[in-house]
Protein backbone atom coordinates (compact mmCIF):
# COMPACT_ATOMS: atom_id res chain seq x y z
CA UNK A 1 0.00 0.00 0.00
CA UNK A 2 2.82 2.73 0.66
CA UNK A 3 4.79 1.60 -2.09
CA UNK A 4 1.71 2.31 -4.06
CA UNK A 5 1.11 5.97 -2.84
CA UNK A 6 4.79 6.14 -2.95
CA UNK A 7 4.33 5.31 -6.97
CA UNK A 8 1.72 8.03 -7.47
CA UNK A 9 3.12 10.68 -5.68
CA UNK A 10 6.44 9.72 -8.00
CA UNK A 11 4.58 9.72 -11.34
CA UNK A 12 2.24 12.76 -10.25
CA UNK A 13 5.95 14.77 -9.54
CA UNK A 14 7.24 14.05 -12.64
CA UNK A 15 4.37 14.87 -14.38
CA UNK A 16 5.27 17.93 -12.68
CA UNK A 17 8.07 18.55 -13.95
CA UNK A 18 7.93 17.09 -17.21
CA UNK A 19 4.71 20.00 -17.59
CA UNK A 20 6.68 22.97 -16.01
CA UNK A 21 9.44 23.47 -18.95
CA UNK A 22 6.93 22.61 -21.54
CA UNK A 23 4.76 25.38 -19.97
CA UNK A 24 7.97 27.60 -20.18
CA UNK A 25 8.39 26.80 -23.41
CA UNK A 26 4.92 27.74 -25.04
CA UNK A 27 4.99 31.35 -22.65
CA UNK A 28 8.71 31.89 -24.22
CA UNK A 29 7.62 30.95 -28.53
CA UNK A 30 4.00 33.27 -27.03
CA UNK A 31 6.20 36.08 -26.16
CA UNK A 32 8.37 35.53 -29.21
CA UNK A 33 11.72 35.32 -27.06
CA UNK A 34 12.68 32.27 -28.76
CA UNK A 35 12.07 31.74 -32.69
CA UNK A 36 9.73 28.87 -33.60
CA UNK A 37 11.70 27.17 -36.60
CA UNK A 38 11.08 28.33 -40.19
CA UNK A 39 8.89 25.64 -42.21
CA UNK A 40 8.38 25.76 -46.30
CA UNK A 41 5.79 24.37 -47.51
CA UNK A 42 5.50 23.82 -51.17
CA UNK A 43 2.26 23.59 -52.95
CA UNK A 44 2.88 20.52 -56.08
CA UNK A 45 2.64 22.11 -59.21
CA UNK A 46 0.79 25.23 -60.35
CA UNK A 47 0.72 27.09 -63.98
CA UNK A 48 1.33 25.29 -66.82
CA UNK A 49 1.63 22.35 -64.62
CA UNK A 50 -1.70 21.05 -63.67
CA UNK A 51 -0.43 18.06 -62.07
CA UNK A 52 -3.08 15.48 -61.89
CA UNK A 53 -6.88 16.55 -63.62
CA UNK A 54 -10.38 15.02 -63.58
CA UNK A 55 -12.67 16.13 -66.55
CA UNK A 56 -15.70 15.67 -64.10
CA UNK A 57 -16.36 17.15 -61.69
CA UNK A 58 -13.20 19.63 -63.11
CA UNK A 59 -10.54 19.06 -60.87
CA UNK A 60 -6.66 20.32 -61.17
CA UNK A 61 -4.50 18.75 -58.81
CA UNK A 62 -2.43 22.37 -58.60
CA UNK A 63 -5.25 24.41 -57.22
CA UNK A 64 -6.31 21.76 -54.49
CA UNK A 65 -2.65 21.48 -53.06
CA UNK A 66 -2.55 25.14 -53.15
CA UNK A 67 -5.44 25.53 -50.78
CA UNK A 68 -4.05 22.62 -48.67
CA UNK A 69 -0.88 24.62 -48.20
CA UNK A 70 -2.47 28.12 -47.41
CA UNK A 71 -4.77 25.98 -44.64
CA UNK A 72 -1.40 24.16 -43.37
CA UNK A 73 0.15 27.53 -43.08
CA UNK A 74 -2.81 29.57 -41.10
CA UNK A 75 -2.66 26.43 -38.27
CA UNK A 76 1.28 26.64 -38.55
CA UNK A 77 1.43 30.15 -37.75
CA UNK A 78 -1.17 30.01 -35.20
CA UNK A 79 1.10 27.88 -33.19
CA UNK A 80 3.97 30.48 -33.47
CA UNK A 81 6.07 29.16 -36.51
CA UNK A 82 7.46 31.14 -39.35
CA UNK A 83 6.10 29.58 -42.76
CA UNK A 84 7.43 30.34 -46.17
CA UNK A 85 5.85 29.06 -49.05
CA UNK A 86 7.12 27.63 -52.81
CA UNK A 87 4.14 29.25 -54.28
CA UNK A 88 1.39 31.48 -52.85
CA UNK A 89 -0.32 31.70 -56.33
CA UNK A 90 -1.20 29.59 -59.05
CA UNK A 91 2.64 30.05 -60.83
CA UNK A 92 4.76 27.38 -62.43
CA UNK A 93 7.89 27.11 -60.11
CA UNK A 94 11.05 24.89 -61.22
CA UNK A 95 11.64 22.39 -58.98
CA UNK A 96 15.11 23.23 -58.63
CA UNK A 97 13.69 26.58 -57.27
CA UNK A 98 11.73 25.30 -54.63
CA UNK A 99 14.55 23.21 -53.41
CA UNK A 100 17.12 26.42 -53.14
CA UNK A 101 14.04 28.54 -51.83
CA UNK A 102 14.19 25.52 -48.81
CA UNK A 103 18.00 25.29 -48.79
CA UNK A 104 18.31 29.63 -48.67
CA UNK A 105 15.69 29.97 -45.92
CA UNK A 106 17.79 27.88 -43.31
CA UNK A 107 14.31 26.03 -43.21
CA UNK A 108 14.30 23.18 -40.14
CA UNK A 109 11.24 21.00 -42.13
CA UNK A 110 9.94 21.01 -45.51
CA UNK A 111 6.54 19.35 -46.38
CA UNK A 112 5.46 19.06 -50.11
CA UNK A 113 1.79 18.67 -50.52
CA UNK A 114 0.11 16.49 -53.51
CA UNK A 115 -2.95 14.50 -54.41
CA UNK A 116 -2.49 11.05 -55.94
CA UNK A 117 -3.58 9.28 -59.16
CA UNK A 118 -4.19 5.92 -60.86
CA UNK A 119 -5.33 4.16 -63.85
CA UNK A 120 -7.70 1.77 -61.09
CA UNK A 121 -10.28 3.68 -59.61
CA UNK A 122 -9.93 1.51 -56.87
CA UNK A 123 -6.88 3.26 -55.09
CA UNK A 124 -7.53 5.15 -52.42
CA UNK A 125 -5.64 6.04 -49.16
CA UNK A 126 -2.96 8.96 -48.07
CA UNK A 127 0.46 8.03 -48.48
CA UNK A 128 4.08 9.87 -47.58
CA UNK A 129 7.46 10.03 -48.98
CA UNK A 130 10.72 10.84 -47.66
CA UNK A 131 14.21 10.51 -49.36
CA UNK A 132 16.30 7.85 -48.12
CA UNK A 133 19.52 9.60 -48.61
CA UNK A 134 22.84 6.80 -48.06
CA UNK A 135 25.37 10.28 -47.85
CA UNK A 136 23.34 12.05 -44.61
CA UNK A 137 21.68 8.92 -42.51
CA UNK A 138 20.73 11.43 -40.12
CA UNK A 139 18.63 13.51 -42.56
CA UNK A 140 17.18 10.40 -43.72
CA UNK A 141 16.01 8.96 -40.25
CA UNK A 142 14.71 12.72 -38.97
CA UNK A 143 12.87 12.71 -42.71
CA UNK A 144 11.74 9.40 -41.91
CA UNK A 145 10.48 10.27 -38.55
CA UNK A 146 8.37 13.25 -39.56
CA UNK A 147 6.98 11.01 -42.31
CA UNK A 148 5.77 9.30 -39.90
CA UNK A 149 4.28 12.16 -37.60
CA UNK A 150 2.53 13.26 -40.37
CA UNK A 151 1.12 10.75 -41.60
CA UNK A 152 -0.34 9.35 -38.52
CA UNK A 153 -1.52 12.81 -37.26
CA UNK A 154 -3.40 13.13 -40.87
CA UNK A 155 -5.06 10.19 -40.93
CA UNK A 156 -6.27 10.91 -37.01
CA UNK A 157 -8.00 14.12 -38.58
CA UNK A 158 -9.25 12.74 -42.23
CA UNK A 159 -9.66 8.64 -40.84
CA UNK A 160 -8.59 7.91 -44.49
CA UNK A 161 -7.08 4.48 -45.07
CA UNK A 162 -3.08 4.34 -44.29
CA UNK A 163 -0.81 3.40 -47.46
CA UNK A 164 2.14 3.80 -45.26
CA UNK A 165 5.47 5.84 -45.29
CA UNK A 166 7.42 4.89 -48.63
CA UNK A 167 10.99 5.97 -49.58
CA UNK A 168 11.10 8.30 -53.10
CA UNK A 169 13.18 10.17 -55.16
CA UNK A 170 11.17 12.90 -55.62
CA UNK A 171 13.91 15.75 -56.49
CA UNK A 172 12.24 18.14 -53.52
CA UNK A 173 12.66 15.43 -50.79
CA UNK A 174 16.43 14.43 -52.75
CA UNK A 175 17.79 17.50 -53.08
CA UNK A 176 16.79 19.63 -49.97
CA UNK A 177 19.16 19.76 -46.77
CA UNK A 178 16.54 19.33 -44.02
CA UNK A 179 14.06 16.89 -42.67
CA UNK A 180 12.10 16.14 -46.29
CA UNK A 181 8.32 14.67 -46.93
CA UNK A 182 6.14 14.66 -49.85
CA UNK A 183 2.60 13.82 -48.70
CA UNK A 184 0.10 12.35 -51.24
CA UNK A 185 -3.38 13.33 -49.73
CA UNK A 186 -5.34 11.42 -51.33
CA UNK A 187 -6.75 10.03 -54.72
CA UNK A 188 -8.67 12.00 -57.51
CA UNK A 189 -9.45 9.14 -59.18
CA UNK A 190 -11.38 7.82 -56.42
CA UNK A 191 -15.01 8.78 -56.88
CA UNK A 192 -15.35 9.06 -52.56
CA UNK A 193 -11.81 10.14 -51.68
CA UNK A 194 -12.48 12.44 -54.55
CA UNK A 195 -15.69 13.93 -52.99
CA UNK A 196 -14.02 14.49 -49.50
CA UNK A 197 -10.80 16.06 -51.21
CA UNK A 198 -13.39 18.96 -53.29
CA UNK A 199 -15.05 19.96 -49.32
CA UNK A 200 -13.45 22.78 -47.76
CA UNK A 201 -13.64 20.82 -44.67
CA UNK A 202 -11.75 17.82 -45.66
CA UNK A 203 -8.84 20.01 -46.92
CA UNK A 204 -8.68 21.53 -44.01
CA UNK A 205 -8.77 18.79 -41.58
CA UNK A 206 -5.15 17.30 -44.12
CA UNK A 207 -3.60 20.86 -42.96
CA UNK A 208 -4.46 20.60 -39.51
CA UNK A 209 -3.19 17.07 -39.58
CA UNK A 210 0.05 18.20 -41.35
CA UNK A 211 0.19 20.96 -38.86
CA UNK A 212 -0.06 18.56 -36.06
CA UNK A 213 1.98 15.84 -36.93
CA UNK A 214 5.35 18.97 -37.40
CA UNK A 215 4.53 20.00 -33.95
CA UNK A 216 4.14 16.38 -32.58
CA UNK A 217 7.76 15.67 -34.87
CA UNK A 218 9.34 19.12 -32.86
CA UNK A 219 8.20 17.95 -29.68
CA UNK A 220 9.48 14.09 -29.89
CA UNK A 221 12.86 14.97 -31.85
CA UNK A 222 13.99 18.14 -31.10
ZN1 LIG B 1 1.45 15.87 -57.82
Amino acid sequence: MRFRLFLVLFLFLSLNLYSVPQKMLAAAYKNKTIQRPTIVLDAGHGGRDQGAKIKYPYLEEKRLTLSAVLYTKKYLEQLGYKVVLTRAKDYFVPLKKRVSLANSNNAEIFVSIHFNSCPNKIAHGIEVYYFNSQENKIRARNSMNLANCILSDVIKKTQAKSRGVKRGQFCVVRETNMPAILLEAGFLTNPQERDNIRKKLYLEKISLGVANGIESFIKKYS
